[in-house]
């Protein structure tokens, strides 16, 4: 069997931030949308008129055909997501909305009494009236214990934990949903499952074994100690006296589970469906042994995302590849607007941004946690304002790049200029800055050092339109064009994370 992984060549594309899923180009305030200060005054000098121009939805990734749990759990940690085969990022610094990586563990959540009051009504509603909780006597709640506790009793409420294939009953419930809860009236069964069933990890992992599937749905029996056999995608379906009234779309990673998406049948409203799952996602966490629970993106200015805040947690800064707790964040930076951290004294943070650290080395480990109690400056109008270090850096590193024949070009403007309305889907080259991607500069090194030679024997190029494969054999004898191809794969993942890559041209 093959062992590697399938990506396209990776994409760049803008649209208009009316097409922005976030903010729909409703922001009450142009600033609002730029990542910096110095970046929305620059929108104002270099606009036509003295208004400023929007920022555009921008984002980046690639298709994925084959990918392995554990290389999209590391591409969790670096920033991205999926959505069906696709794996995607913002772009920190151009895209319209900040969208930060945010995780959370279940003892870090704090019982809201919002939360408390949605538990309370799920168990009166799924528990015979005759048969109510043990409840702590002093009026407490840990929300796990609860949870498992209902869902034993309950004799008209059950969730089943099953592949990701579609089915009638699924796309039934997703239709209801889209229309009601988002007013689209233009789905079809096929944008359903390319969206909430197709994957991109392996026929054999998303259907798992019957073993794999019990014990995963068994999940309230774990002991301390047993592990997880099932990795993967799944869908969790929720049943209410046989009807499925909810669907969590869920990857099940080595380092934790992550929630895709979630859909519920409106006419269960009154539920806090959404807010439910979340508790109980992170329950599952808890007794199933893993570690982590990933809510997907977290956007501190946006009212139907900031709600992840209250599970607690912390959002990852992609430049230093490292965790910060929310409270931290919040105390660094405004809302909307972009952070990267530098330790300001000698702590577990202090290589973030010297002059030793390296993304790509750093990028090789699991992303630290940054303590609580760690002193951190938020350096991002530094480096990445308008004025900031990284473009010069990058720019000096493109021209090298080129004069070694890959087409690299100085960037005139750290920013599109926008000298008329994006287009749909238009597409771009990479711009030499952005957050979270390994830096030119640390690529050009890899060249001038010969470490890109790690690719060289492991990585396969395929051309669909002539039909050819073949093994990479020397990075220098290959065409500028895959040059710059698999020197941008590289600044996407990483370099080692390319080693064993099959690479459709
Ligand atoms: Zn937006």
């Amino acid at each position: 069997m093959f062992e590697g992984f399938i990506i396209s060549r990776p994409v760049y594309f803008t649209e208009p931030s009316s097409r922005c899923g976030y903010c729909s180009a409703k922001k009450s305030r142009d600033e609002d949308y730029y990542c910096l200060d110095s970046w929305y005054r620059n929108s104002v000098v270099h606009a036509n008129n003295s208004e400023g121009t929007l920022a555009e939805n921008c984002t980046l990734g690639f298709q994925a055909e084959l990918l392995s749990v554990e290389m999209y759990d590391r591409l969790c940690n670096m920033g991205y997501r999926r959505s069906g085969k696709f794996i995607y990022k913002a772009d920190m610094l151009r895209n319209c909305c900040r969208l930060y990586t945010i995780r959370t563990q279940p003892d870090l959540v704090i019982m809201s009494k919002e939360l408390k009051h949605t538990l309370r009504r799920f168990s009166k509603r799924v528990l015979p009236s005759d048969k109510p909780l043990h409840r702590n006597p002093k009026g407490g709640c840990h929300y796990i214990d609860e949870i498992v506790e209902t869902e034993t009793l309950s004799k008209s409420f059950r969730t089943c934990f099953e592949p990701s294939v579609f089915t009638e009953e699924k796309y039934r419930l997703f239709a209801k949903y889209q229309e009601h809860v988002h007013n689209d009236f233009d789905h079809s069964a096929r944008s359903f499952k390319r969206f909430l069933c197709d994957t991109p990890f392996s026929k054999e992992t998303v259907l798992g074994t019957k073993e794999e599937w019990e014990q995963l749905n068994n999940w309230k029996g774990f002991k301390q100690g047993d592990r997880l056999k099932r990795l993967g995608p799944a869908h969790e379906c929720y049943y209410f006296e046989g009807n499925l009234i909810a669907m969590a779309v869920t990857d099940i990673l080595p380092s934790g589970l992550s929630s895709v998406y979630f859909i519920w049948d409106p006419e269960y409203y009154k539920w806090s469906l959404g807010k439910l799952s979340a508790l109980r996602e992170l329950s599952i966490v808890s007794k199933a042994n893993l570690k982590y629970y990933y809510m997907g993106y977290y956007l501190d200015d946006c009212p139907k995302m900031s709600y992840k805040a209250k599970y607690g947690g912390g959002l990852l800064d992609v430049s230093t590849h490292a965790y910060i707790s929310l409270d931290q964040v919040t105390k660094l930076k405004r809302p909307g607007k972009l952070f990267a951290v530098e330790a300001t004294s000698k702590s577990e943070a202090e290589k973030t941004h010297s002059s030793e650290f390296t993304l790509n080395d750093a990028l090789l480990h699991a992303p630290k946690s940054i303590s609580e109690t760690a002193a951190l400056k938020n350096v991002a109008e530094e480096i990445y304002g308008v004025a900031g270090g990284a473009y010069s850096e990058a720019n000096e590193a493109a021209q090298a790049l080129a004069s070694l024949g890959i087409p690299y070009a100085v960037d005139e403007l750290p920013f599109h200029p926008q000298t008329k309305e994006p287009e749909e889907n238009e597409m771009h080259n990479i711009p030499n800055v952005v957050p979270g991607l390994v830096p030119l500069k640390e690529v050009l090194q890899m060249i001038m050092k010969d470490r890109i030679s790690v690719l060289e024997g492991t990585v396969t190029l395929y051309d669909l339109l002539e039909g050819e494969m073949r093994r990479l054999e020397r990075f220098e004898d290959e065409s500028p064009e895959i040059k710059k191809i698999l020197c941008d794969v590289v600044r996407l993942i990483g370099l080692e994370n390319a080693r064993g890559l099959l690479l459709l041209l």
